[in-house]
């Protein structure tokens, strides 16, 4: 299977959301989590490839994000699915995983579940469930199943502290739900 995994945001030109006072990046957990993620992928058997930018689906204005977009370079592969990976902000209170889908029903809905199911198992996180968000690019202009993963809440510190401590945990959670609907196919 060929796994397109895409860490949300930009480590040069969007952070996404940050805690101050724990000093972390959406950005930098998504990518850390993301290369983790990769290699238990690989070690199951699947195909990966990782895009990392600010460049979606064409409309970045950085030079050196113009010879590829994450929803083209998905597409044109082809990848099987599409996985993103974000975390979470609110206002503090709010936490848990959820994962985004284009609309409910269909694989993309069976591949979130089989994440969500493992993500919560492995780290414990409160069970926000599957959110449609049709307005999100990564969603809407992916040819393939697209789940959009929020990890857990950043700007909530007991969450945020599963970020810091808990990578390699989410890594293999979310190899494991890729690999389990896989075998559900
Ligand atoms: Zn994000």
């Amino acid at each position: 299977m060929r796994v397109f995994l895409n860490p949300g945001h930009d480590p040069e030109y969007d952070s996404g959301a940050v805690n101050q006072g724990m000093g972390l990046h959406e950005c930098d957990i998504a990518h850390d989590v993301g290369v983790l993620a990769a290699a238990y992928l690989e070690k199951a058997g699947c195909e990966v490839r990782m895009l990392q930018s600010d460049n979606l689906n064409g409309e970045s204005n950085y030079a050196d994000r113009q010879d590829a977009t994450v929803c083209g370079a998905a597409n044109d592969w082809p990848a099987d699915i599409f996985v993103s990976l974000h975390c979470n902000a609110a206002n503090a209170i709010a936490r848990g995983t959820e994962i985004c889908v284009y609309r409910i029903g269909g694989e993309a809905e069976k591949l979130a579940g089989c994440i969500l199911h493992q993500i919560i198992n492995a780290v414990g996180t409160k069970n926000r469930g599957l959110k449609e968000r049709p307005g999100l690019c990564v969603l809407r202009r992916t040819d393939m199943p697209s789940v959009l993963v929020e990890m857990a809440f950043i700007d909530n510190d007991s969450d945020a502290r599963i970020l810091r401590d808990r990578q390699d945990d989410l890594a293999r959670a979310i190899a494991r739900g890729v690999t389990d609907y896989e075998s559900e196919g």
